[in-house]
């Protein structure tokens, strides 16, 4: 009796002891290079979802955001402990009574400063514990490339060295058009010269929103951003969504794959961006593309960054930033690990942006070896 009570309490012991491991994403400090406690990152026991969100807008389009402090406590209890601070690359009127562009056909949403300097003001007064942030200009309008150097001279002098990221910027956003927004010309592309030098010397990534296509026409805005890519080589590009959108949700796998593919494969400094729960709803999670997709992001797993494009207005809260993470982390859950290591524990994101950070290693699995057949 005795016995059987003590074996009991082991196995409770020991449960307890795993759920408490099973629950733990590691803090902040376990990403410091040669930790000297550095564990390695239990697949097993450890969450599948991403420890970085590369892309999440603490701006609204308009009306009230979800306080500045209770977004970063989200990223604190979904173990996120590295972010991209996003404001929106554009806005409604402050006198619009709209929080969402496509509520609101026919107002214009434009492109400012505002989400920028809320978010700046935000984090000095508030710096969050256990969570590394990175700062984004989103405000530039990539029409009017001449206004782009002006906005970034105000937020050095503002905001000196803060802002190390920019985007994400509009090169066609189709979901746009009834609120006024226009493709970039292909002509205006050489005319963002000046601050596509000011980015490469600060190796600060650009990340762009470029929609591949339609439905009817998949490929019609794929030459825009080749022209980038051809015309900016050496500077470091991320592609928002892989291309794809609302708007086109029937592109065959294989032929996004190979595109994407061809694409990585001429631009070394190209990365693609797996955000939007889009995405896993059109693309990754259906049964006959998950593979290709699995197979497809281990084989350029150094080019991807993970994140939700969580937009942080006040009808959202933290279950919907929760399942937003889940969402878009659960192709991450049948990559190698190598390619775990590289995009969901950040390992991408710490060498583009050359931050003192390593992502952990992954725990070996362990298998049982098998014995040999008998002949
Ligand atoms: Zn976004």
């Amino acid at each position: 009796m005795n016995h059987l009570r003590f074996s009991g309490l082991l196995v409770v012991a020991a449960a307890a002891a795993l759920s408490a491991c099973s629950q733990a994403t590691p803090g902040l400090d376990a990403f410091r290079p040669a930790t000297p406690a550095a564990a390695c990152y239990d697949r097993a026991t450890q969450p599948q979802t991403a420890v970085v969100d590369t892309h999440l807008h603490f701006r609204p389009f308009g009306g009230v955001a979800v306080p500045f402090d209770e977004v970063m406590g989200y990223l604190r209890d979904t173990g996120v402990r590295f972010v991209n601070v996003y404001g929106i690359g554009q806005m409604l009127p402050v006198d619009s009574p709209c929080t969402y562009y496509l509520d609101c056909p026919g107002t214009p949403v434009i492109p400012t400063l505002k989400n920028d300097f809320a978010n700046a003001n935000s984090l000095l007064a508030n710096p969050p514990d256990g969570i590394h942030v990175t700062l984004s200009m989103t405000f530039p309008d990539l029409a009017r490339p001449e206004t782009v150097l002006a906005g970034i001279e105000l937020l050095d002098t503002e905001y000196p060295g803060m802002f190390r990221w920019m985007g994400e910027v509009n090169l066609v956003k189709q979901a746009l058009f009834p609120n006024g927004h226009e493709p970039v010309p292909h002509g205006v592309i050489a005319e963002w010269a000046p601050f596509m030098t000011v980015l490469r010397e600060r190796g600060i990534p650009i990340a762009i929103h470029s929609d591949l296509g339609s439905e009817e026409e998949p490929t019609r805005y794929l030459p825009l951003m080749q022209a980038v890519l051809d015309r900016y080589p050496d500077n470091r590009i991320v592609w928002m969504h892989m291309g794809l959108s609302r708007e086109l949700t029937t592109l065959p796998a294989a032929e996004h794959i190979a595109m994407m593919s061809a694409m990585l494969d001429r631009h070394p400094n190209l990365m693609l961006d797996i955000t939007w729960r889009v995405i896993d709803d059109s693309y990754f999670s259906r049964a006959d593309y998950q593979p290709l997709y699995v197979d497809f992001l281990n084989e350029y797993s150094e080019r991807i960054l993970p994140g939700t494009d969580f937009l942080a207005s006040s009808d959202k809260d933290f279950e919907v930033y929760k399942s937003e993470l889940e969402v878009t982390s659960r192709i991450l859950a049948f990559v190698n690990d190598e390619a775990f290591r590289n995009i969901a524990l950040g390992g991408n994101y710490f060498r583009l942006l050359g931050l003192d950070y390593e992502a952990p290693r992954v725990c070996p699995t362990v298998r049982v070896t098998g014995v040999s057949p008998l002949r």
